[in-house]
């Protein structure tokens, strides 16, 4: 990471920590990836249960990986042999120590936004887990909540859909036509601007690109 960047990326990383606060949600600021996962171990303890959803960026600074290995109680629902578990072991996240995940877009001003398909993941950072792990790399930062769901929506949910090869407009364009395809994973959006339970949210900003 260039120098200069990384400078910047600390000056916003340091107000938007002072933002969260403001909304009763926990910021720390990593400089690596490493320096990130290091953070994350020591928040979560051991023995901690732990799910996660739409945690590209989890597994990109090697958090998944830890907990599946560390002495942790991992709800793993990509290891379900069948729709079914998959679905009990969703309902179970609802009720762990930490559900770790990434987001979409977050302002300056420390509001996050997420889109969501089946919803689950939206849902669980919304309520139930008793901790909301956010890893955020500094390329999810913008200025204004406009901004945010500008990002969402044009830039983080094409690549998603283009991810999962969907059968979406964006697939196919690299855009957002605001469509109702049965493909489409914008079903549900949710802007967090306040964690009602003190510090339930906390998220870890990363000075690297990360996820989408
Ligand atoms: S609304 Fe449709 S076109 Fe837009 S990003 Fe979502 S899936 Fe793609």
């Amino acid at each position: 990471m260039d120098k200069n960047r990384a400078k910047r990326n600390r000056q916003l990383g340091e107000q938007i920590i002072k933002s969260l606060k403001q909304r009763n949600m926990e910021g720390y600021y990593a400089e690596t990836k490493e320096e990130a996962l290091k953070i994350a171990l020591d928040i979560i303890p051991k023995g901690a249960s732990c799910a996660w959803g739409g945690a590209k960026s989890v597994a990109e600074i090697g958090l998944k990986d830890a907990v599946l290995e560390g002495d942790y109680k991992a709800y793993n629902r990509e290891a379900a042999p069948n729709p079914q578990e998959k679905r009990a072991i969703e309902l179970t996240s609802f009720d762990v120590d930490f559900f770790l995940t990434g987001t979409n877009a977050l302002s300056m001003d420390g509001e996050m936004v997420n889109i969501d398909g089946f919803g689950n993941r939206v849902a669980a950072i919304a309520y139930g887990p008793r901790n909301v792990l956010v890893i955020a790399g500094m390329n999810k930062v913008v200025k204004t909540l406009e901004d945010a769901w500008k990002r969402a929506r044009n830039e983080a949910a094409p690549i998603n859909s283009q991810r999962f090869e969907l059968s979406t407009p964006c697939n196919k364009t690299g855009m957002c036509y605001d469509c109702k395809s049965a493909d489409t994973i914008c079903c549900q959006f949710l802007v967090t601007r306040f964690s009602k339970v003190p510090n339930r949210i906390k998220v870890i900003l990363v000075n690297d690109n990360l996820g989408f």
